[in-house]
């Protein structure tokens, strides 16, 4: 926003950057199930419709080519991630296609973070947020 000299005042629409072919940033929801009943939490609600279930291997590998053009890429939705058996190979198998700058990363109530896990997390799939 800028005056002009009679006080008008000019008005200019910001910026917006030219979508790209692919999503900057991809939200994998692992599984759907959870260790906890929080209160809050859209999934206890009576109505919410959200079943019990994980995403299939082969789910995750038909979302392989959206990797090399990605920035983040987060391995959750409503449900808590280490319950999938496969989260730490989905994560490994991620970083391989990720671009070197990408993230990948959960979040987690952390109830199953055990040591061994998070060995496992930190030294073979090396993912770069928790
Ligand atoms: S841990 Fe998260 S997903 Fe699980 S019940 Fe609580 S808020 Fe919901």
């Amino acid at each position: 926003m800028e005056l002009s000299e009679n006080k008008e005042i000019i008005v200019s629409e910001p910026e917006t950057p030219a979508p790209g072919r692919f999503p900057s940033k991809l939200f994998v929801e692992t599984t759907t199930r959870c260790n906890l009943r929080c209160r809050m939490c859209v999934k206890q609600s009576r109505e919410n419709g959200i079943t019990d279930g994980d995403i299939s291997g082969e789910t995750f590998e038909a979302l392989k080519p959206e990797f090399p053009h990605l920035e983040a890429l987060m391995l959750n939705g409503i449900g808590e991630p280490l319950l999938h058996p496969e989260l730490e190979y989905f994560i490994a198998a991620a970083k391989k296609d990720l671009p070197d700058t990408a993230w990948v990363g959960f979040q987690s109530n952390g109830r199953l973070l055990d040591a061994a896990r998070s060995a496992c997390m930190i030294i073979r799939s090396a993912a770069t947020a928790i």
